[in-house]
């Protein structure tokens, strides 16, 4: 029997995007008894997972920064990091027959992994799919944290003759991804520059290239993966990066492909279709592909100035999910980046539920401002440029953030298989994903609780 207690505690709450972190906040929430929609402007779970191949609707640099395609993700795109530390606490990414068995899976299996999640926990009843919102604001100005509720606008999806249904909710979490807005960089020239420029969010597969002079922008993840499928493909491929201090594992990759050359930043384009670099030297490029990251961008959400984007860092936000002025009843999910994302999420969306059915607390107002300033201070301090400030790379960090709802911490193999991972890639960019040394560690994390709570219900490993 619910008590009235437990009654007043339950909030009406609208989650944004059923991508992994719209999915784990659905199932925390409803969990802890709130009542809950999920809105979802695609036909069907995944996020960035749930692949789309057609992107000629997209403007190839979205510079109107409107974007219609939200996976930014290639047909060959495998997983940079090993499956096993993938998964939500509860729910272990196994192996399963017939499906993609690899460690480094490609994107499709994480997909095929978060469908079996939303089934499994009975997720797709609270989703409605094909409906983007279009507008959250706030209904007036409640005292800090009382009373606040939310105004959502919300239309089936790319249909312009559909009414746009308004409802109210007492709580939103933001869980729309950051990987579709590109980042781009400003060249000299690059407005008069007439041959084709594009950003990786629209890169699919490399045919497209065949036998012409590419210039990749970026050698992070994507750049560095590109331009290697494109190396098969293209007549020359032009790696051009901030620093010319390479990975062990890139410059292996440089050496034995003759038509890969690695150069420095971008100095101007030239309307003839040159491509010069700060170094003097020049190509002729047929194709500028800038695989230059991706923006934060909410052009749904009104917070009357109070969160605001400014060169990627969303804010104020206390640990990277409240805005001290409106929390508990508008959060975010998802902003961190360079974690282990999908248990980061969980415990983000746990400590959501728990504030918001009144068991926890968040500190007081000007307690979590000092925090957040502290904490870009201590940013800065670091020389850490402004844009970067949601980028984590500290397990330490993951635990601590736990620690407000007393969510485990990151077992010691997940922590160990992530940074053998990364060193391997650092040193075997090309094989990394199908040649391994951490047997060990492997062997410990199917050992582990996390592997062997589900065995007796149909999951399989190997
Ligand atoms: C090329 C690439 C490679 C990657 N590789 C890895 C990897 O190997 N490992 C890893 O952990 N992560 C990787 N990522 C990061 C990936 O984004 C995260 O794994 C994860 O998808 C983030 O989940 P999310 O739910 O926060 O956001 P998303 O997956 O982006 O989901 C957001 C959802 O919100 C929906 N949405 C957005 N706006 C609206 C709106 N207005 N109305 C309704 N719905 C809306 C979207 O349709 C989407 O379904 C990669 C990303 C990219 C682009």
């Amino acid at each position: 029997m619910v008590s009235d207690h437990q009654l007043i505690r339950s909030k009406n709450v609208c989650v944004i995007g059923a991508g992994p972190s719209g999915l784990v906040a659905a199932r925390e929430l409803r969990k802890e008894g709130h009542s809950v929609v999920v809105f979802e402007q695609n036909h069907d779970v995944g996020g960035q997972w749930l692949y789309s191949p057609n992107v000629e609707d997209e403007d190839p640099l979205v510079k109107n920064n409107i974007v219609k395609v939200h996976s930014s993700i290639y047909e060959s795109l495998r997983l940079t990091s090993p499956r096993e530390i993938m998964g939500f606490t509860d729910f272990p990414f196994v192996v399963k027959r017939n499906r993609d068995m690899r460690r480094f899976p490609g994107h499709k299996e994480l997909w095929l992994y978060l469908k079996d999640f939303s089934e499994w926990f009975g997720l797709r009843e609270m989703i409605r799919f094909k409906t983007r919102v279009e507008y959250v604001g706030m209904l007036d100005y409640g005292e800090f944290g009382k009373d606040l509720k939310w105004v959502v606008r919300s239309k089936p999806n790319y249909k312009a003759d559909e009414k746009v249904v308004e409802e109210v909710f007492d709580a939103v979490v933001v869980a729309t991804g950051h990987y579709s807005h590109p980042r781009l960089p400003s060249i000299k020239g690059m407005d008069a520059w007439k041959r084709k420029q594009m950003h990786s969010h629209i890169y699919r597969t490399p045919q497209p290239f065949r036998d012409e002079v590419v210039v990749v922008v970026g050698n992070s993840l994507s750049g560095q993966d590109i331009s290697m499928e494109l190396v098969e493909m293209a007549k020359e491929v032009h790696l051009s990066s901030k620093s010319l201090d390479i990975t062990e594992g890139l410059s292996k990759v440089i050496s034995k492909h003759h038509k890969l050359h690695l150069r420095p930043q971008i100095e101007s384009l030239v309307e003839d279709g040159r491509v010069t670099f700060v170094d003097g030297s020049w190509v002729i490029a047929d194709t500028i592909l800038y695989c230059t990251g991706y923006s934060y961008s909410f052009p749904f959400l009104d917070t009357k100035g109070i969160v605001v984007v400014d060169d990627d860092r969303v804010g104020p936000l206390y640990e990277h999910t409240f805005p001290p002025s409106l929390a508990p009843s508008l959060s975010f999910v998802g902003i961190p980046r360079k974690l282990i994302g999908f248990p980061f999420f969980e415990s983000q969306a746990k400590w959501i539920a728990q504030l918001l059915s009144g068991k926890t607390t968040l500190p007081s107002w000007d307690d979590m401002m000092q925090s957040i300033k502290d904490f870009y201070h201590s940013r800065d301090a670091a020389g850490l440029p402004k844009q970067n400030t949601h980028d984590i790379a500290s397990f330490e960090y993951c635990d601590k953030y736990g620690d407000h709802i007393g969510f485990p911490h990151l077992e010691e193999w997940r922590k160990g298989l992530c940074l053998s991972a990364l060193v391997n890639a650092d040193a075997n960019l090309e094989s990394y994903r199908d040649s391994w040394d951490d047997h060990r560690l492997l062997q410990e994390a199917h050992q582990s609780p996390h592997f062997t709570q589900h065995k007796s219900q149909a999951f399989s490993t190997l």
